[in-house]
């Protein structure tokens, strides 16, 4: 069987968690895509992010950042799919429509710059602390397998972030429901003070008028597959 040609990926989380600040990574081949094409509907996440997860080397996909799973999707989307895309937008300025064309390649991304706390100590509103972690692949994953499953996985994710772990994931779950709502929102609110990931957005000049928009490219991975490799 033919070798795999790896490269080197930078990551966002930049070395600042738990792992290196790079992976080798290899685009998706026939093999992988005849795997998604014949996944059970319910399963494809599941199945895509296993695919995903052996698409890299150096680091265990599953202990990933989100943000860092999103820059390892943007490469795919890249390098395993087509890298420019063209958009129609509408202009408020005149009204007119333009089409703006861009490369996934020439985005940025976002870079951790601080070291992340293993356990951030919140204090909620009824006097209670509460600790909590960044969400890793790991729990995405677990949280795609409740709803092809159909369990409620509302709180899920918020409640996989809680890192108190004398209580198991359905008694983490019922604990957020007795909060207050505010108190569930700042738990969750965690997540975005570490924002790290790729940044897709871009400025760009109507092609009408030449009034200059901000343009934050529509990313959805898992749209990229259709499994009709004959439909052009
Ligand atoms: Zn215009």
């Amino acid at each position: 069987m033919k070798e795999l040609a790896y490269v080197s990926l930078k990551l966002p989380s930049n070395g600042k968690l738990d792992y290196v600040d790079s992976v080798e990574i290899r685009s998706l081949t026939g093999a992988d895509e005849e795997r998604l094409a014949e996944a059970a509907s319910e399963a494809f996440l599941i199945t895509l992010h296993e695919i995903l997860a052996n698409t890299i080397k150096g680091v265990n996909f599953n202990t990933l950042s989100l943000g860092d799973m999103q820059q390892i999707k943007v490469w795919h989307a890249s390098h395993s799919f087509d890298d420019a895309y063209t958009a129609e937008l509408a202009c408020s300025m005149c009204d007119k429509t333009f089409l703006h064309e861009y490369r996934l390649s020439d985005f940025g991304m976002t870079l951790l710059e601080q070291e992340v706390p293993d356990s951030y100590k919140l204090l909620l509103s009824n006097g209670e602390n509460v600790f909590i972690n960044l969400l890793r692949v790991t729990d995405y994953i677990a949280n795609l397998k409740r709803k092809a499953a159909g369990e409620s996985c509302y709180l899920h994710l918020i409640a996989a972030s809680l890192t108190n772990t004398q209580r198991d994931i359905e008694e983490r779950i019922e604990y957020l429901r007795s909060l207050n709502r505010k108190d569930v929102a700042l738990i969750a609110a965690h997540q975005s003070t570490h924002t790290h990931g790729p940044n897709l957005m871009s400025s760009c000049a109507c092609t009408h008028c030449g009034a200059i928009w901000n343009f934050t490219a529509p990313f959805r991975f898992e749209e990229l597959f259709t499994f009709d490799l004959l439909a052009g």
